[in-house]
């Protein structure tokens, strides 16, 4: 079963539920990806008792970024709420960012329902200001709340270090209907619950090639050919070339993670809370305490898709620089993740064709984003409901420009850090 060397992976149980496909089949919807974008689509499609579904993944269930992610479940897009005002003015933003507030609540129902053990740790998400200037969180906080009716609360640098050690923060946020969670359990009980209600699902079976001009849709793949009224294309950052309306419409992007051997009491030296924790840089870490005592921290992104050779070492060292008191801690884990963006920022979610419906560009801030949208694209195919057009109509299929595209991610990342580096 293909997953990578992870912590998730390693911890995780029930991919092997999911065997190849080994002949050709015929169904009414066929979704190609089985991270959350797909899962979410298949399981809202099944609760709504359209049930005649195949979902297929390339390699196992999760194996993409819902299975390697920080598993922060947290309000927004990768696009800044700033810039989602800008791009469609205060009301539509309000109105998008609750699509991911309703992402949260739509996980949390789930595990509840479905009674998922996935260790989530519900006590929410603290945004620490790396900076100076403490102005930046006041204003933060009053222009959440003003214009997104979000409230969170403010923790003053003083008190912030009584649980979280670091002399690099000056303050925090807390985002308290936020949570984390093992990604990897949470996806794979959503395959495990999508099939227990009549869905047909998939692992190591990549679809090869699509031909949708017809009113039949056909997905190849090594060992059959699946014939469906419809298909949802939902690969993220592992689409390659499979379809190229949507490949030309997006870049994948690394980003990482690693795992520390189980700290026991040592872990209280760093942080005693148990939010999960990012920062109020452009290319922030990501952190939060396992329920085994161990830390998963995440950072940096790359353009270039090859996992770098020193991975575990520079994310260790970024673990220094804001807890020095951790030198000589261990590293069982690291890996990689190839996100897919847009040229907006924002996810493209829509369909492409009669019959060709799609949901990717979930960006670096997609556990929300990912499930609402899924239930979306099923309640649309179920029962011809309209409302993913309010994020389809708005950020669609928009170029990325290929290799240029990719340059001009990378000169935008390196221009923000170095933006950050002044600020510091
Ligand atoms: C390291 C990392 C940390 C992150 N941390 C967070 C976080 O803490 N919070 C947050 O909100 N977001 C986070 N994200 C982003 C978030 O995980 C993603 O936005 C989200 O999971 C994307 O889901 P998806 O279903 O669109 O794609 P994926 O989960 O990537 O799933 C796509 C699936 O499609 C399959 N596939 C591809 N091609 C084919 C084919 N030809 N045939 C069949 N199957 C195919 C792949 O095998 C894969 O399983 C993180 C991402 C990474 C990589």
């Amino acid at each position: 079963m293909g997953y990578p060397d992870s912590y998730y992976a390693a911890t995780a149980s029930g991919a092997d539920a999911f065997p190849p496909l080994t002949e050709s089949t015929e169904v009414e919807t066929c979704i190609i990806g089985g991270g959350y974008a797909g899962l979410s689509t298949a399981l809202g499609l099944v609760e709504r008792g359209h049930k005649d579904v195949v979902l297929i993944d390339a390699e196992g269930i999760g194996f993409g970024c819902s299975g390697r992610n920080g598993g922060f479940a947290f309000g927004g897009f990768s696009l800044h709420e700033h810039g989602l005002i800008k791009a469609v003015g205060k009301e539509k933003a309000r109105e998008l960012y609750g699509f991911t507030t309703e992402g949260i609540e739509l996980i949390r129902e789930r595990i509840g329902k479905y009674d998922i053990d996935c260790d989530a740790i519900w006590d929410g998400v603290l945004l620490c200001n790396w900076f100076k200037d403490e102005s930046i969180l006041t204003d933060h906080r009053r222009f959440m709340a003003d214009s997104f009716g979000v409230e969170l609360d403010y923790i003053a640098p003083d008190e912030l270090r009584e649980t979280v050690k670091s002399h690099r923060y000056n303050g925090a946020l807390v985002e308290k209907n936020a949570f984390h969670f093992h990604p990897l359990k949470y996806a794979l009980a959503l395959a495990a619950e999508a099939a227990k209600q009549g869905a047909r699902l998939y692992s190591n079976t990549p679809a090869t090639q699509i031909k949708a001009d017809g009113p039949i849709k056909e997905v190849h793949t090594p060992n059959g050919t699946i014939r469906a009224k419809r298909i949802v294309i939902a690969c993220g950052g592992y689409l390659e070339g499979l379809y190229k309306p949507l490949a030309r419409a997006s870049l994948p992007i690394s980003t990482y993670v690693m795992v520390t051997e189980p700290l026991g009491a040592r872990r209280d030296d760093a942080f005693t809370c148990q939010h999960a924790i990012y920062d109020t840089r452009f290319a922030f870490d990501y952190y939060r305490p396992l329920v085994d005592g161990r830390i998963m921290w995440g950072g940096r992104v790359a353009t270039n898709l090859t996992e770098p050779k020193n991975l575990r070492d520079l994310l260790y060292q970024d673990l220094l620089k804001v807890y020095p008191q951790m030198e000589g801690v261990k590293v069982d884990y690291a890996w990689q993740g190839w996100m897919s963006w847009s040229a907006h920022k924002m996810p493209q979610i829509g369909e492409e064709r009669p019959g060709v419906w799609y949901a990717q560009a979930f960006g670096g801030h997609g556990v929300a984003a990912t499930n609402v949208a899924g239930d979306m694209l099923a309640a649309a195919i179920a029962e011809n409901d309209k409302r993913y057009r309010k994020l389809a109509d708005r950020f669609g299929l928009t170029s990325t420009f290929g290799p240029l595209g990719k340059i001009g991610a990378e000169v935008t990342y390196q221009y923000y850090m170095m933006r950050d580096r002044l600020k510091e």
